[in-house]
């Protein structure tokens, strides 16, 4: 496995590489989360590169990018384990030139949810996706379905500006249903014990669907009824949206989004399930 720094260094290590190339970027504090899109991107095709870069862009709150967690030499080994080729790991020079001056944003999938919640979030997202995409022109890249809207807003990015292929990967979770995340790491022992509360009213929400409920505000009260039974749980939205266009919805008639985000002290959680 190769690492490399400078955008010239990794020119030359994917001249390198054979095609089809898969590409995984990520944050780093890698976890078997990120080990799962890379050991996908491994059978699919034939190079596996791994980005891993804390985007400042995409933090709309300072302390957050200030305690994201760290941690390069534990990064590098996860990305050998799971097969990776190349790890490109570019300092914020080496994605933003002096003189960068480009947006790229994603219009009506980034108004609700995480947008509403995260201004400029979602922008910071597309942003370095696109520039990640440009420089290194994979023929897939792989993203989880955890960070279901931000999901769906890059593979309507790829798709519009004919970028790549996106696929989009299972959530790998705690035997306990807590979904992996390297902001889990933040949570103190009693929030950490109460988390799994977010799987569960998922999943009852889920239930109340495949016991014949269709009203979505149902849906949405029983999740809530749920995570109402943990104190530490703060919620900050519940959502019960159309799966392509996360219209919110009155009436579940076809493939929904269910999803939430949820604090524990200062860390925020996210998560979602596919009903319908
Ligand atoms: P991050 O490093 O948090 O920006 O995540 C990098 C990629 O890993 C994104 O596509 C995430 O959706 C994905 N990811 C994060 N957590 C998980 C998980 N528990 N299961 C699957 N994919 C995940």
């Amino acid at each position: 496995m190769e690492v490399v720094r400078s955008r010239d260094q990794l020119r030359s290590a994917l001249g390198a590489l054979p095609r089809p190339l898969g590409l995984v970027p990520t944050m780093g504090w890698l976890h078997a989360g990120h080990g799962a899109l890379i050991a996908r991107a491994r059978i699919e095709c034939r190079a596996v590169a791994v980005s891993i870069f804390v985007n400042p862009r995409q933090f709309d709150d300072p302390a957050d990018l200030e305690r994201y967690p760290r941690g390069e030499a534990r990064d590098l080994s996860l990305c050998a384990e799971a097969g990776a080729d190349l790890v490109w790991v570019p300092a914020v020079e080496d994605v933003y030139p002096p003189g960068f001056d480009t947006a790229v944003t994603v219009e009506r999938l980034t108004l609700p949810l995480e947008g509403a919640a995260r201004p400029g979030h979602f922008a910071g997202v597309t942003t370095v996706v696109a520039i990640l995409f440009g420089v290194v022109r994979p023929d897939r890249a792989y993203f989880g379905e955890k960070d279901g809207q931000q999901l769906r807003v890059i593979d309507r990015m790829a798709r519009d500006l004919h970028l790549t292929e996106v696929i989009g990967c299972p959530t790998v979770r705690e035997p306990d249903g807590l979904a992996l995340s390297s902001r889990n790491v933040h949570l103190d022992a009693e929030d950490r014990a109460a988390a799994p509360v977010i799987r569960r009213a998922l999943l009852a929400g889920r239930d109340a669907w495949a016991d014949g409920e269709r009203a979505a505000e149902a849906i949405r009260d029983r999740v809530g009824d749920v995570l109402a039974t943990e104190p530490r749980a703060v919620v900050e939205y519940i959502s019960c949206a159309d799966d392509t266009t996360l219209d919110e919805l009155e009436r579940i008639e076809g493939p929904a989004l269910l999803s939430l985000a949820v604090r524990f002290g200062t860390t925020r959680l996210v998560d979602n399930i596919r009903i319908g």
